[in-house]
């Protein structure tokens, strides 16, 4: 089976978030299952440059606006994962990030960039793919970034390969100006409702939701929230009319770069069953951070984009009165200023007990999720979240709002739950600063008072299987379903 994997960031190339994880991991998991699969990519600085034996395969025409790139292959050095990148200096050769420049300001020909990525990926798997030697029968679309495919293999390239889109946050829909329509060559006969028009704009995810043969999103409760006015971001009756074939699967993790056994960012390693390095990550990320070396001292650990999804503008109210008792703080991320302030001023007004670095930093967040004793994502909505997955890994039991991904992942910890041993969490009764409160200090009083009992939650979360191998299964059933 020929997949065409279409996705604008993969970890270990390019990263802002969880979709470069999955872009990462996911492919890797089904070519070990057989499948033939490549990865379409945008050519971006970062991703040439850490590409391997990476080779002109193919000259790309009529392109909308640059008219011709060029379509290169190599692969990622870890994975052997076959990843075609689109060069084009025009689009994608810059600095600053894949959707901003170095300001945060959202670069002005999105539209372009990422159109012309859908473009290319309906050429390939289409009648005049330049490609004479490979052209998939699947291409798995992600996110709006890549929404377009569909409209064009199904509008202009006459494919006949099935298409499919994930969906890993409804948030971000890439709606753009009417007048893009012409520069993208999209046929003005399908800017309506029953199209990719959405409230007189041209919207990217709504085209992928109206034209993809399948969709998916990164959970099974996901799939069923998108599907209403609190969680489907204005798509949720287009979503609802297709709600029965939208399939929930939740992501796996890398555990490859994510295992307390054999992470390479920790002092020391540990595992379920030998949690003793553990101790020692946390006095050395406790040192690092300026925070007091206390092996008792519950150290909560947060690493995250600090937006209003992620909810932690809800931890700010009741991080004092939780470091009164006595608990530090590791945060870890980067967003909104007025939040970063927030947390800035939490950190200087309690030194020694609060560390707050605001930045990405890949080692520095593998150290928080190991040295930390639990992990705290109160997100009033999460497609899948990876992090409240790493903590289960590195028995930093997480800490939840009851939504999408991480109600499916997290259980709470109660007697039925404990005795039966699925405990592996706490998972908050609604997303308020009193509900996040009360969940922390129920786990608080396990872990300070009941090592056994707190052992026994961390050991339930690590020894559960996270990887990818059970989901990447789930994804070959539904490649096995569009085929037939
Ligand atoms: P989202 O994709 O919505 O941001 P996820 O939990 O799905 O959230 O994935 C976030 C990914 O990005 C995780 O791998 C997390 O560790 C990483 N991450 C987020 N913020 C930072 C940061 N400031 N530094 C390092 N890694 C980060």
């Amino acid at each position: 089976m020929r997949v065409l994997f279409v996705t604008s960031e993969v970890f270990p190339l390019i990263k802002t978030g969880g979709l470069a994880d999955v872009s990462g991991s996911l492919p890797t998991a089904l070519q070990n299952l057989g499948v033939d699969i490549r990865i379409l990519m945008p050519g971006y600085p970062a991703v040439l440059d850490k590409l391997s034996d990476l080779q002109e395969i193919a000259s790309l025409d009529n392109l909308p606006v640059i008219h011709h790139a060029t379509l290169m292959m190599g692969t990622i050095e870890d994975t052997q994962v076959k990843v075609m990148v689109i060069k084009s200096a025009q689009l994608y050769e810059r600095d600053g990030g894949p959707y901003s420049d170095a300001n945060g300001l959202e670069w002005l020909d999105n539209p372009l960039r990422f159109g012309t990525l859908s473009k290319v990926a309906a050429i390939l798997s289409g009648p005049r793919s330049p490609l004479a030697d490979w052209r998939p029968e699947i291409v798995h679309c992600n996110d709006w970034q890549t929404g377009l495919t569909p409209a064009y293999m199904k509008l202009l390239e006459q494919s006949q390969a099935k298409s499919m889109i994930s969906l890993h946050n409804m948030a971000f829909q890439g709606c753009y100006a009417a007048s893009w329509l012409p520069t993208l060559a999209l046929p003005s006969t399908h800017f309506t409702q029953e199209g990719f028009e959405y409230h007189g704009q041209l919207s990217f995810l709504k085209a992928g939701i109206f034209y993809a043969d399948a969709i998916t999103t990164v959970s099974p409760s996901y799939a069923k929230e998108i599907q209403t006015a609190e969680f489907g971001f204005g798509l949720e009756g287009l979503l609802s009319r297709r709600g029965h074939e939208i399939k929930g699967i939740l992501n796996g993790i890398e555990t490859d770069e994510w295992n307390p056994e054999t992470d390479q960012y920790l002092i020391a390693n540990y595992s379920a069953n030998k949690l003793a390095g553990k101790k020692l990550v946390k006095s050395a990320l406790q040192e690092r951070l300026g925070l007091k070396i206390d092996a008792d001292a519950p150290l909560l650990g947060v690493v995250s984009r600090l937006t209003h999804q992620k909810g932690l503008d809800m931890l700010v109210p009741i991080m004092q009165s939780l470091i009164n008792t006595g608990c530090q703080l590791a945060l870890l991320g980067g967003g909104e200023s007025e939040l970063e302030n927030a947390f800035r001023h939490l950190a200087i007004n309690n030194l020694g007990s609060v560390s707050v670095t605001i930045g990405y930093n890949e080692p520095l967040s593998h150290q928080i999720m190991a040295g930390c004793d639990m992990f705290i994502m109160p997100s009033r909505f999460e497609p899948c979240g990876l992090n409240q997955l790493y903590g289960l890994a590195y028995g930093t039991p997480p800490i939840v709002n009851a939504t999408g991904g991480l109600a499916d992942s997290v259980i709470d910890t109660n007697i039925i739950t404990f005795k039966n041993k699925t405990a592996n969490g706490f998972v908050m009764s609604e997303a308020s600063p009193a509900s996040l409160l009360s969940c922390i200090r129920q786990a608080l009083n396990i872990f300070n008072n009941d090592a056994n009992a707190w052992r026994q939650i961390q050991k339930n979360g690590m020894l559960q299987n996270l990887s990818w191998d059970k989901s990447a299964l789930e994804y070959l059933a539904e490649y096995e379903k569009l085929m037939q």
